[in-house]
C-alpha cells in the first residue's frame, strides 16, 4: 500500500504534526466519500442507523449505547458539558490530552491534573486526587502526547476504586493500534459509569471527514445527545465510516505499516541516545536533553520539510512528537534530528 505526501495545502512541509495517517483510508470509504452526488444534496440520518450497525456489529455493542460525533472531540466536548459545570472538577494527568482543558472552560468546569512520572498515567495518582467535586476522571489511552499504554486492567482497577459519583471517560483516539483487549471495558458501559471515546481520524485514515464515535449506557447517551447537533456527521462521511470500520484487512495492513515504520523511528531516536517512551500509536514522543536542543532539531526538521509538533503547551518544552511517516521520511527525519545533535 502506497503511503501518503501528507503536505499541507499552504506549504510544501510534511505535516508530521496532528498524527494524521500517513497510509490512505480504505478504498471502500474513498468510494463512498467519492460518490456524494446526492449524498451532500441531502442532509444526514441524524440517528446515524447503518454507522451505528456497522461500530455495534465490530464491536458486539448495543446500537443504543453509541453515539456518532463530528470527530470525537465533539463527543468529549459534549461529555463534558452534559456531566461537569461550574464548581465540579474534571481531574485527568499532567500529559493527558489538551482539549479536555478547552472543553472544561466551555463547560465552566475545572480541569485539575496529577503528575505522568516516566509518561505513563498514574492510576494511584488519580484516585489520590479524588474530591468530593469530581466529576470526571479522563484518560486518554494510548496517550497523547506520550504514546504510552494503561493495561486494560489497571482502567477496570480505577474504576472500581472511584466513587459511584465519578463518571470515567476513556478517550481511545489511538485504540486500533493499541494491543486487542477483546472489549474488556465494555461491561463498564454496561454499569452506566464509563464513557469510552473513538475516533476515525487516525487508523482509519477520515480525519477530514470528521467522524468520531462514544459507546455509553444508553441513559447517559440520552443526556449527551441533547448537546450534540442533530445533523452532526454528513452523509458521505456516515457512510465512508461504516465502510471504512468493516474493512478489517485495510486496518490491519495500516496497523501494520505503521507498527513497523514507528519501529524504525522509535529504534532510529534512541540509537541517538534520546529516551523515546515506548508508543503503542501512530506518533513517537522524542524528549531532548533540554528545551534548547529541542528547537534546534524543530529548526533542522523544518529546513528539512518537515513539521514536527512541539509540546511546550503540556509543559514539554524539551520534547517533539512525531507522526509515523513511510520509511523515507523517517530516514529523512533521523538524519535531520541527528544533524541538529552534531
Ligand atoms: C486525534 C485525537 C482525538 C480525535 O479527534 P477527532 O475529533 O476524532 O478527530 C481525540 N483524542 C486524542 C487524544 C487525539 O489525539
Amino acid at each position: 500500500m502506497a503511503a501518503y505526501a501528507l503536505t499541507d495545502l499552504d506549504s510544501d512541509a510534511f505535516s508530521l504534526a496532528q498524527n494524521e495517517s500517513f497510509w490512505p483510508p480504505s478504498p471502500a470509504a474513498l468510494a463512498a466519500l467519492a460518490d456524494g452526488h446526492t449524498a451532500h444534496a441531502l442532509y444526514p440520518d441524524p440517528d446515524w442507523t447503518a454507522l451505528r450497525a456497522a461500530i455495534a456489529g465490530v464491536h458486539g455493542l448495543p446500537p443504543d449505547h453509541l453515539l456518532c460525533g463530528s470527530g470525537s472531540m465533539e463527543l468529549l466536548g459534549a461529555v463534558i458539558r452534559a456531566f461537569s459545570g461550574p464548581g465540579d472538577t474534571v481531574l485527568a494527568s499532567d500529559y493527558s490530552y489538551a482539549y479536555v482543558a478547552t472543553a472544561c472552560r466551555h463547560a465552566g468546569s475545572e480541569r485539575l491534573s496529577v503528575p505522568e512520572p516516566d509518561y505513563r498515567v498514574d492510576v494511584d495518582a488519580l484516585l489520590d486526587a479524588v474530591r468530593d467535586t469530581t466529576r470526571i476522571v479522563f484518560v486518554a489511552n494510548p496517550g497523547n502526547p506520550t504514546g504510552t499504554h494503561v493495561p486494560p486492567r489497571e482502567l477496570i482497577r480505577l474504576r472500581s476504586a472511584l466513587p459511584d459519583h465519578v463518571l470515567l471517560v476513556v478517550d481511545e483516539a489511538y485504540g486500533e493500534f493499541a494491543p486487542a483487549d477483546g472489549g474488556v471495558l465494555w461491561p463498564l458501559i454496561e454499569r452506566g459509569d464509563t464513557v469510552v471515546t473513538r475516533s476515525f481520524s487516525k487508523a482509519y485514515a477520515l480525519a477530514g471527514a470528521r467522524v468520531g464515535w462514544c459507546a455509553l449506557h444508553a441513559s447517559l447517551a440520552a443526556e449527551v445527545r441533547k448537546l450534540l447537533n442533530p445533523n452532526n456527521v454528513s452523509r458521505a462521511s456516515q457512510r465512508a465510516a461504516a465502510a471504512a470500520i468493516q474493512d478489517a484487512n485495510h486496518l490491519e495492513t495500516v496497523v501494520a505499516a505503521t507498527r513497523a515504520a514507528r519501529t524504525q523511528l522509535c529504534d532510529g531516536v534512541r540509537a541517538l541516545g534520546l529516551a523515546a517512551p515506548e508508543s503503542h500509536t501512530n506518533f513517537v514522543l522524542v524528549p531532548f536533553a533540554d528545551a534548547q536542543t529541542c528547537t534546534r532539531a524543530d529548526t533542522t526538521l523544518r529546513s528539512c520539510g518537515v513539521q514536527a509538533r512541539s509540546l511546550g503547551g503540556y509543559g514539554l518544552s524539551h520534547c517533539l512528537r512525531i507522526t509515523v511517516a513511510d520509511p523515507p521520511t523517517i530516514s529523512t527525519v533521523l538524519s535531520a534530528i541527528e544533524d541538529s545533535l552534531s
